[in-house]
């Protein structure tokens, strides 16, 4: 059975793990470099990323994901995404540089314009699927590297995105009844053993 780590420092991890779990993996709950020993995976939930970040930074956890990352899938939600990608436009905060795509964080405005939106998510020929997500203080995906694949977008903007094994979504998944991107996360991991 595959393991899958939920960043457990700060945010939205006990509902990816519940999720994890509703799907047939073992979720582990990571707060410590050595705990990624145990994942075959990675899921950084959504939250405050400057307080992820920093809580990463004290521990280790930073470089350690950063490696974990050269042979292991991730998949960064909201703040997960902002500290996995390359660039934050207009902020000096400088995230994990995994996924190359630069973002702008709380882009659409404060926390009462947060919403929920019917998307289209195209995971493959046969894997189509409407579904509908949270955005709550969410980041945009301002540019994104040419290795970058665009699996979703929203009013013409990715919102879905993926590099290599790695995923990043600037909503949240684990917040509705779609399953589809969870479960997509899952075959990607299959993919890499
Ligand atoms: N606004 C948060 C940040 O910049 C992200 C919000 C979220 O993860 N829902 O870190």
């Amino acid at each position: 059975m595959k393991r899958v780590g939920v960043l457990a420092l700060q945010g939205d991890f006990a509902k990816h793990r519940a999720v994890m779990e509703s799907l047939g993996a073992i979720a582990v709950e990571v707060r410590k470099p050595e705990d990624l020993a145990l994942c075959d995976a990675l899921i950084l939930p959504g939250g405050e990323s400057t307080s992820i970040l920093k809580q990463m930074r004290f521990i280790g956890l930073d470089e350690a994901i950063v490696n974990f990352a050269k042979t292991k899938p991730l998949f960064g939600t909201c703040a997960g995404l902002i500290l996995i990608s390359s660039q934050i436009v207009g902020d000096a905060m400088i995230p994990l540089g995994i996924l190359d795509v630069s973002v702008e964080r709380n882009a659409f405005g404060r926390q009462n314009d947060s919403f929920k939106a019917p998307i289209f998510v195209d995971l493959g020929p046969s894997e189509k699927s409407n579904c509908e997500a949270m955005f709550i203080r969410a980041p945009r995906i301002r540019t994104v590297g040419k290795d970058v694949k665009v699996l979703a977008s929203y009013e013409g903007e990715p919102i879905l995105v993926r590099q290599g094994p790695h995923l990043g979504a600037t909503f949240h998944p684990e917040l509705t009844d779609c399953l589809a991107i969870h479960q997509y996360f899952l075959r990607l991991l299959s993919l890499c053993h």
